[in-house]
């Protein structure tokens, strides 16, 4: 872990960092100006909370620049292409969706075995199919505000 850092005076990478997320906060809070997001930025990469470097971190990671698949690369309608590409075209959506329903399928037709810690969850009812009473209930409670979406149970 790199220690924090007191220097006054921000290396230029960290002055980067903080206009980045100066324009960040600008553009999730409108109200700001400039000189605000900036004092907030710069506060927060300097000398930041422990949560808040991790919500930092998460947020550049999903901002990093993704590898992009040309037209005509035979990889689309893979999903390769959509995890490892972020590819979200038309046949690279169908191949993901597919995957996943077919993942689905499978872990339904397997069920949980009846010592799986999962019973009683609404990840349970959903993904693993699983009607046991614990897990009925579980789903009963998530839909508490709407009964109607869980008629069958
Ligand atoms: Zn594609
Ligand atoms: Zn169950």
């Amino acid at each position: 872990m790199p220690r924090r850092r007191s220097a006054v005076k921000p290396s230029r990478q960290l002055t980067k960092h903080i206009e980045t997320m100066a324009n960040y906060f600008q553009d999730v809070i409108p109200e700001l100006d400039v000189h605000q997001a900036r004092m907030l930025a710069s506060n927060l990469v300097i000398d930041p909370p422990e949560d808040v470097i991790l919500a930092l971190r998460s947020m550049i990671w999903l901002q990093r620049p993704r590898k992009v698949l040309r037209d005509d690369d035979e990889r689309h309608g893979t999903t390769h292409a959509y995890t490892n590409f972020g590819c979200r075209c038309e046949p690279c959506k169908e191949a993901n969706s597919k995957a996943s329903t077919k993942r689905r399928l499978t872990r339904v037709e397997h069920g949980l075995p009846e010592d799986d810690d999962r019973h009683g969850t609404y990840n349970a009812y959903t993904n693993y199919g699983c009607r046991c009473q614990a897990c009925k209930l579980a789903a009963r409670d998530r839909y508490v505000g709407d009964p109607r979406d869980v008629r069958s149970v």
